[in-house]
């Protein structure tokens, strides 16, 4: 019997803060009966674009934490929903997303008549969203983070956003059929805050994690791709699978 897909995601941007070709800043959608946006750094209104999902279609979004490379598109989305005759729209963040929503609308008054809820998630918060069961984990950055674990059937995506590897992060993706982990450079950086590849694999051992997809790419990693792919299963076989994403890449599991 063919093994029907449950959820598509559709890696939005797998870039950083620093511009380089073909990788936009931070954003995923999933998709089971609807769309929904993770993250929403800059460029990834266009990406929705060319993967035509309509803006009218991300009701909400669930932003990992609130560097600009992970939110700079969520008011221009807003926009363009309002555009497009929709007015509501719902976000889901760290602690301080609201004030700082109502921050940044506030410089745009006529964006007042959005109605936009915000909703602050703590790491260990269980909720249904968009017929998708979705668990916050923490995550370990230089400010409040969550990655999120996103259910469907029997299928399992666990997305990280910034983060060192981390003890949380690994309960949060034991077992998952896909992980988008985010590792900012190649070897032999050092680095807090992110995650290098050999750390990555590490703290993934005997996770049970079937197939992981890095993002989050800074430019010191181009053609160092392979590379990584190899140092992250240093620690978890040759068999593992592991790939370097990319833009607009579909993965249906
Ligand atoms: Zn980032």
């Amino acid at each position: 019997m063919a093994i029907v897909a449950e959820i598509e995601a559709t890696l939005l941007g797998t870039g950083v803060g620093i511009p380089h070709s073909g990788r936009a800043q931070a954003g995923l959608v999933l998709k089971a009966e609807k769309p929904l946006l993770f993250d929403c750094g800059a460029g990834v209104l266009l990406r929705l674009a060319e993967a035509e999902v309509s803006p009218l279609e991300i009701g909400s979004v669930l932003l990992t934490h609130l560097h600009l490379d992970h939110v700079s598109d969520l008011l221009p989305l807003a926009k363009a929903r309002w555009l497009l005759g929709e007015r509501r729209m719902a976000v889901y963040g760290p602690e301080g997303t609201e004030g700082w929503f109502e921050q940044v609308r506030s410089l745009y008054p006529y964006l007042e008549e959005l109605d936009v809820s915000v909703t602050a998630v703590a790491p260990g918060d269980e909720f249904a969203l968009s017929g998708f069961k979705i668990r916050a984990g923490e995550a370990v950055h230089s400010l409040p983070a969550l990655g999120y674990r996103i259910e469907s059937g029997e299928r399992a995506i666990v997305y990280s956003g910034d983060t060192e590897p981390a003890p949380s992060m690994r309960a949060l993706a034991e077992g998952a059929d896909l992980l988008i982990h985010e590792c900012s450079f190649p070897e032999p950086y050092v680095v807090t805050n992110h995650s290098t590849p050999k750390w990555l694999g590490e703290n993934l051992r005997d996770a049970g994690v079937k197939r992981i997809v890095l993002t989050h790419l800074y430019p010191q990693t181009i053609g160092r791709e392979a590379e990584m792919v190899r140092d992250v299963r240093a620690a978890l076989g040759d068999e593992a699978r592991v790939e370097v994403g990319r833009d607009l890449q579909r993965i249906e599991i």
